[in-house]
């Protein structure tokens, strides 16, 4: 069965059916962090959803190729170089290292390719845009030389948010002057330089300026993915106006359907209110990793809702997610020594493989709740199983073959938190080599030292794997 995911522009959930399922990999493109400040949880929220999506998609046995632009150029980027006193990209650069540091304590998969807004390839292509907009009469150059999109000119203009324009109020965000602008809410694509901006501009047939957040994205996502792209992805506040205006952008520049599928992951709560400096219910991931928690737990945290309805963060939440862990972390350990043990039970007439209602659940609009709700079940289930002494190691075995496969989309595994050190990585490494010479003396003799080093290396069909603690061998 395909997968079925609620499109945003439709309001409704859709068969998912790639634009060219066959000659390409699907074309995803999720917005990433604005490299102003570290990110924080509600942020990676969003980018977990993505994690999941992508992955199950990959589980499906589709190609993905995925790209996440990184916004170092806009206001809030702006602002805070000058409030620092330092050069735009040495202020910026320490949030994108933040982000990638904290995108891998998650383990969320790393995209394909990370446009940066300021490189000149994108600027240039964001100039292209633009002059193309205006030379079909879809923006104009007003009295304060930055450059808006005409929105009167575009009918489908909030077709995405599902509002009519006649709604729209200013927002206060906009720099320049709004008596400029033809109609409230037309947007900036190009904005003139001013004295605020420093040294942050780029030279255009408008005059010195620097792009509209807005034409960042429409520039990257077509310059690396095409006219056409299969899944746009982010969280719900970049519906309007920042994916309203990408549509109106890239569609006016190429009279073509911009995206596919629009899906958007539902905001995060901490204690039911919306995450604030103001209120100090404002954590980043180092902030929940000084608490004790590990990233595992807040992956697990913060995957566990689906995407769509509100996920309201607690400590308590965490602690779940911790216990929730230990459950799944005590199984396989259960299992292993049931698939591993020489003292083979009777083949039970009940044992079986687990059937796939796991993957089933992620294809309807990605069921989290319901997956991880089967997952648990089979959990319960597979364990009074082995209370009973009726579980033989082919089951075992087979509901590792099924946690393996699942966990390629959860990674949850506890085993990669541990951090092995050099020498043990160094001494495993050479032990794998002589096993395949079949120097078995050496082998154990190699053994005896990872295990004198406090660590039990454990041969597996899938390679040699590390634990902690002394072997007992
Ligand atoms: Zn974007």
């Amino acid at each position: 069965m395909a997968p079925r995911f609620f499109n945003t522009y439709s309001r409704e959930v859709e068969e998912f059916e790639p634009r060219d399922p066959r000659a390409r990999p699907i074309r995803m493109y999720t917005c990433g962090p604005t490299i102003y400040s570290r990110a924080h949880i509600g942020n990676f929220r969003a980018y977990i959803f993505e994690d999941l999506l992508q992955r199950h998609l990959e589980l499906q046995g589709y190609k993905v190729h995925r790209v996440m632009n990184i916004t170092d150029v806009e206001d809030k980027t702006i602002r805070g170089a000058r409030e620092a006193g330092v050069p735009l990209q040495k202020f910026t650069e320490q949030f994108k290292e933040a982000f990638f540091e904290d995108a891998s304590t998650l383990r969320i998969k790393r995209a394909d390719e990370y446009p940066a807004a300021t490189d000149q390839r994108y600027v240039d292509r964001m100039i292209e845009m633009i002059s193309a907009l205006i030379s079909k009469g879809l923006a104009y150059q007003a009295d304060d030389q930055s450059v808006y999109f005409r929105i009167n000119k575009f009918p489908e203009y909030g077709k995405l948010a599902h509002f009519d324009l006649t709604q729209l109020q200013s927002t206060g965000r906009v720099k320049h002057d709004e008596y400029d602008k033809e109609h409230i809410g037309d947007f900036a694509l190009w904005k003139a330089w001013d004295e605020a901006d420093g040294d942050v501009k780029w030279d255009s047939p408008w005059g010195p300026g620097r792009p509209g957040w807005h034409i960042e994205c429409s520039a990257m996502s077509t310059a690396l993915l095409g006219d056409q792209i299969d899944i746009h992805c982010g969280g719900v506040d970049n519906i309007f106006p920042h994916h309203e205006a990408e549509i109106a952008q890239s569609e006016g520049v190429t009279g073509k359907k911009f995206v596919r599928y629009w899906l958007h992951c539902a905001h995060l709560l901490v204690d039911g209110q919306k995450m604030a400096k103001s209120l100090g219910n404002f954590y980043t991931v180092p902030d929940v990793l000084a608490k004790g928690y590990t990233g595992r737990e807040l992956r697990y945290a913060l995957l566990r809702v689906h995407y769509r309805v509100p996920l309201n963060f607690t400590w308590e939440g965490m602690n779940e997610a911790r216990e929730s862990l230990t459950r799944i972390d005590e199984w396989l350990a259960r299992l292993r020594e049931v698939a591993e043990g020489a003292n083979a039970q009777r083949p039970t007439p009940n044992a079986q493989r687990p059937t796939t209602t796991f993957e089933d659940a992620l294809d309807d609009d990605l069921n989290i709740s319901a997956a991880l709700g089967f997952l648990f079940e089979s959990i319960r289930e597979t364990n009074r199983a082995m209370d009973q002494n009726e579980m033989d190691a082919p089951s075992a075995n087979a509901w590792l073959d099924w946690w393996k496969r699942i966990n390629t989309v959860l990674d949850l595994e506890s085993e990669t938190d541990v951090i092995i050190p050099h020498e043990v990585a160094q001494l495993a490494e050479e032990r794998e080599k002589v096993r395949r010479e079949k120097n078995w003396k050496r082998s154990d003799e190699l053994r005896d030292r990872i295990s004198a080093l406090g660590w039990q290396v454990r041969d597996t069909k899938d390679g040699s794997k590390l634990t902690r603690g002394a072997g007992t061998e």
